[in-house]
């Protein structure tokens, strides 16, 4: 296990130094509905193809529900980190009251997540592999985490609302409108580490 952290942790460097252009932002993705690892490692690489574009990079921290890895993620995830949780249907109905909502961004926080049965639901609907829209769901949580809660739009990532048709269209046209694109900019060089 501490092979891997350490190896995690070579590669982190690395991919700063390639990457030192870019604002590079810690989140913490805390997954409580157990996906795989190359799951999460395929959302995380989805949500992040919404935002190289506008110069931003993850620096995505992989947090368990239980056990030793959520005393590491304590240990190493700073306090301007954004926080992923994904959820399963059963802690859903405690986190929103929206019935039809693939995921939340709590208002003033830095603290997003994800209703993973749902967003599975999408996916078959709309026949995409299920990581690419956990990935999708969390690049526009991200984004109302960095541009609040009326972030919303009529086009790219972060359209309200979302069916299968208009899910497949917007992984087609991975993009921020350009209001968007400026506040992103600020706000990402305030909190990138
Ligand atoms: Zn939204």
């Amino acid at each position: 296990m501490h092979a891997r952290r350490f190896v995690g942790v070579i590669f982190g460097t690395l991919a700063l130094g390639l990457a030192s252009h870019a604002a590079k932002i810690q989140v913490a993705v805390y997954d409580y509905a157990g996906l795989t690892t190359a799951e999460l490692r395929a959302a995380e690489a989805e949500a992040g193809r919404y935002y190289r574009p506008e110069g931003i990079e993850f620096d995505w921290t992989r947090c368990g529900a239980h056990g030793w890895r959520e005393i590491t993620c304590a240990k190493v995830v700073r306090p301007q980190a954004l926080i992923i949780n994904l959820l399963p249907q059963k802690m859903a109905a405690r986190a929103t009251r929206d019935a039809d909502a693939l995921g939340f961004a709590w208002s003033g926080t830095h603290i997003a997540g994800v209703l993973c049965a749902r967003a599975t639901e999408l996916a078959e609907e709309a026949r995409m592999p299920r990581p690419q829209v956990l990935g999708m769901v969390m690049a526009h949580e991200l984004g109302h985490l960095l541009l609040g809660a009326g972030a919303h739009e009529h086009r790219g990532i972060m359209v309200a609302h979302w069916t299968a048709d208009r899910v497949v269209l917007l992984r087609a046209q991975p993009f921020f409108v350009a209001n968007a694109r400026r506040r992103l900019e600020q706000e990402a060089a305030q909190i990138a580490g």
